[in-house]
């Protein structure tokens, strides 16, 4: 049908379907984005899976996985995972899936059993050389070992944070000693936490892992060096929306905005991870989405601002704008840096990652004409504190469909497919048309 919207008059069709009017607007994959701290039970006062989930949406996001780290309790059983999924299971509105945790409270010989009772639950298990969090500490080499071999084994990807701890020590300490009693200046935070610290963590844990190092996953890569060491050693890596965007020259700029553990590189590396994630060196790209509210944000000091950006929303518009329309990916990289890569590494590929026949009509409807400034005031997370704001892209997002039902739709689109009843958000851009609890939970091999 064409005009309006909605039609079942077409003989060769079912009763049951609906036929919506898309001209003039592009068809994507539904973007998958595996790395996001929606923070629920336990630390909801920075971010909640509804809103966190909405936000996805909003941004052509149409299935999430979410870390272990960032919930109480963290996921490091069974049980632990029921009570997170008991509570996220009624206010997910995309489909999500879970990663469960290695850390350092684990013994190494109890690692396997760890593995082997999450593994048919989560879709990879996460680990970290340097922690901020008490409750989900750092593991060392012994623990990192067992993790590595055991994961390989239950034939799910381990990923790593890689800072090296020491370095990021003995950097700290530099800076300290600089700085004296002097308030600490953003470059103070920068410096702390070098490019060498990520190369160190990233040789290490390739030489631990040894020949279970293809099974590695490094996440939020910042340095070239980081990320071809891990492709020649056939292990895998992402890198974030804002190490694309951003480089420490925007700290001046943007501040607190702009933290994240590790912090956005140079210039120069910000260039090249563009062109390893063109050639494929890098897999995908994800938000990293970790939000705070203004109190923790904004403590006027760059040590102790939290780190973090909700940037599940402006994962898939950026990588679109910046990637595909300004010609820096392909299409075919396109499509795999924002779905087909994760669907692969994640055992979620039969049912996600492209709009193959058979699989999840999981699609974001994108205006290619439009160009726009970002406005956090159209954000549908907790936090909108954002490095994003004000930024111009191109391609706005008219609707995303999970499983061919319509979760988010912009205030054009929505009079042609909603909304039924009052939408649980909206705001100028657009509203969410599903309900809480209409997001599925995925687990490795969903079909
Ligand atoms: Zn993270």
């Amino acid at each position: 049908m064409k005009g309006s919207g909605r039609s079942n008059t077409d003989p060769a069709r079912g009763a049951d379907e609906e036929i919506l009017d898309a001209k003039g607007l592009l068809a994507f994959p539904g973007a998958i984005d595996p790395h996001v701290h929606f923070d629920e039970p336990g630390f909801t006062h920075r971010e909640d899976f509804m809103h966190g989930s909405a936000e996805a949406a909003r941004g052509g996001v149409t299935t999430v996985i979410d870390m272990p780290c960032t919930s109480l309790p963290p996921v490091t059983s069974p049980q632990a995972l029921e009570e997170k999924l008991s509570i996220v299971r009624d206010r997910a509105l995309v489909d999500f899936a879970f990663y469960g945790g290695i850390n350092g409270h684990m013994k190494p010989d109890d690692i396997p059993g760890v593995v082997e009772s999450l593994a048919p639950h989560v879709v990879g298990f996460k680990s970290y050389f340097i922690s901020g969090m008490e409750t989900f500490p750092a593991v060392d080499e012994a623990q990192f070992a067992a993790a590595a071999k055991a994961c390989a084994k239950g034939g799910r990807p381990l990923l790593l944070h890689a800072e090296d701890p020491d370095v990021v020590a003995v950097a700290t300490k530099e800076r300290a000693s600089l700085r004296g009693s002097q308030p600490h200046q953003w470059i103070d935070y920068y410096a702390s936490r070098p490019m060498d610290a990520e190369t160190a963590a990233v040789l290490k844990a390739l030489k631990l892992a040894g020949q279970y190092a293809k099974n590695l996953h490094i996440v939020h890569v910042g340095t070239a060096k980081a990320a071809v060491a891990v492709s020649e050693r056939g292990a895998t890596c992402e890198t974030c929306t804002h190490y694309l965007a951003f480089d420490e020259t925007d700290f001046a700029r943007f501040g607190a905005a702009l933290k994240t553990a590790p912090p956005v590189k140079s210039p120069e590396q910000k260039a090249l991870l563009w062109h390893l994630l063109a050639r494929g060196q890098i897999g995908f790209v994800t938000s990293d989405h970790a939000g705070a509210p203004e109190y923790e944000k904004y403590t006027g000091d760059p040590l102790t601002a939290y780190g973090g950006i909700p940037g599940t929303g402006t994962l898939f518009p950026y990588l679109l704008s910046e990637g595909l329309f300004a010609k820096r990916l392909t299409l075919d990289r396109f499509l795999e840096a924002t779905s087909g890569g994760a669907a692969r590494r994640y055992g979620l590929w039969q049912a996600k990652g492209s709009l193959l026949p058979g699989k999840d009509a999981d699609f974001v409807l994108v205006d290619p004409d439009h160009t726009s400034r970002f406005s956090p005031s159209n954000m549908m997370s907790k936090s909108t504190i954002t490095p994003f704001a004000g930024m111009l892209l191109s391609g706005r997002i008219e609707g995303t469909f999970v499983r061919g039902i319509p979760v988010y739709a912009s205030v054009r689109l929505a009079a042609a497919v909603g909304p039924k009843g009052d939408p649980i958000l909206s705001n100028e851009a657009g509203m969410i048309l599903a309900r809480p609890g209409f997001g599925k939970f995925l687990t490795w091999g969903y079909r």
